[in-house]
């Protein structure tokens, strides 16, 4: 797994999806690599603030399109 790598298969990380064979690799990427920490650590903070959908210093415009993306996409376990 290379950096491209990780930044295709982010998503589905994220989500879980990924295979266990595809996520180990990913991982052991992730031990050596910084960028790649800091970029799936900092989308995973991104993630969390959008689900818990606390408001932003945004414009309501911005905030609303991005929050609806995040959601579709990532937030497959919302809190009810
Ligand atoms: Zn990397």
């Amino acid at each position: 797994m290379n950096c491209r790598g990780v930044v295709r298969e982010l998503s589905n990380y994220l989500d879980e999806a990924l295979d266990n064979g595809l996520r180990q690799s990913l991982e052991i990427h992730l031990e050596h690599c910084e960028d790649c920490h800091l970029l799936v650590d900092t989308t995973k903070k991104t993630i969390q603030i959008f689900c818990n959908s606390e408001p932003l210093p945004l414009s309501e415009d911005v905030r609303k399109r991005l929050h609806d993306a995040l959601l579709k996409r990532l937030c497959h376990h919302p809190k009810s």
